[in-house]
């Protein structure tokens, strides 16, 4: 049975490539996948049987690797968090959200810190350093001139990278510097590939070479984190996790216990006080939320 990856979608049809010979096809889902309210999503990796009438149906979705809400997709592999220096300034409670989201739902992330013709390299290299310590990779760039932008390219091989941030930090002057890079190595870009110019708000994977799409998104919300539970948020934060076993009481919040490991860590400059802070703040909303649910 042929096997292809869903690139795209209205209402009920996909778009499906072919995983062996690339080529697109137009598929419907069969109906069983209703009843067990189980939907086509982009990033779906698919068998599909070509029909009498030449028709095509989706028979069979493989297992996800993960699946995200909002907007709905399966098997993304990587999130690219843009974060710009200035204009707008650098939202690192955000961005410390959308890694616990990454982490959450085991997708790699990859920092990308763009606009740095705009602020002093201290202050750049600063952020840099509290990301690159947890072992987080961390992209310098200037969208504008291009500066930087191959790290990002390298890092989209073998993957499905989606792009995330705030408005205005960059991320379309980004990815269109990265297609142009496409355009003028390879040549040519197939027409399938080309960026639609009205349609921006429906999702599309776009294959940027062998085995690596783009998915092109409107961005990811950040009402996904208020899925974690309060007590396990610290398992989403990669750095603090690690000093958790020097807790004296099981189940510590690190927040007002005494004896606490991950605290003692914050004070011995283990632990950047930006993360552990922003680690306090999103502990409280979640809080929040689970008083406000009962
Ligand atoms: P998006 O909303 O994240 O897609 O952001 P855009 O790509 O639309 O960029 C917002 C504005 O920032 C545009 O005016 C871009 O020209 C500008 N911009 C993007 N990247 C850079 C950069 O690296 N340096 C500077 N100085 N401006 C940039
Ligand atoms: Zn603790």
């Amino acid at each position: 049975m042929p096997k292809g990856i869903v690139i795209s979608g209205s209402s009920n049809t996909f778009e499906i490539e072919d995983l062996n010979d690339n080529k697109i096809v137009n598929c419907i889902p069969r109906g069983i996948f209703k009843k067990d309210n189980l939907k086509v999503v982009i990033g779906d990796i698919v068998e599909y049987e070509i029909q009498n009438d030449a028709s095509a149906i989706i028979t069979h979705i493989y297992e996800r690797k993960n699946f995200i809400k909002r907007p709905k997709m399966a098997n993304i592999s990587q999130i690219i968090f843009v974060i710009s220096m200035k204009m707008p300034k650098p939202d690192l409670l955000l961005l410390d959200k959308q890694l616990a989201f990454a982490e959450l739902n085991e997708i790699k992330p990859v920092i990308c810190l763009n606009k740095i013709d705009l602020e002093d390299n201290e202050i750049v290299n600063n952020i840099e350093k509290i990301y690159t310590q947890i072992g987080y990779k961390v992209i310098k760039t200037n969208a504008k001139t291009g500066e930087g932008v191959q790290y990002i390219k390298e890092c989209l091989k073998n993957n499905i990278t989606a792009f995330s941030g705030n408005s205005g930090v960059g991320k379309s002057t980004l990815t269109n510097t990265l297609f142009e890079a496409n355009l003028t190595e390879e040549g040519n870009i197939s027409e399938h590939n080309q960026r639609g110019k009205n349609t921006t708000t429906s999702i599309r994977l776009y294959k940027i070479d062998n085995n690596s799409y783009i998915a092109d998104t409107p961005g990811f919300s950040t009402f996904d984190i208020y899925e974690i539970e309060s007590r396990d948020l610290a398992k989403y934060f990669i750095d603090l996790n690690k000093y958790e076993e020097n807790c004296e009481f099981i189940g510590c919040t690190h927040i007002k216990e005494q004896k606490c490991g991950v605290k003692d860590a914050v004070e011995q400059g283990k632990i950047h006080e930006s993360r552990y802070n922003s680690y306090c703040k999103i502990y409280e909303e979640l809080k929040e939320k689970e008083l406000h649910k009962w």
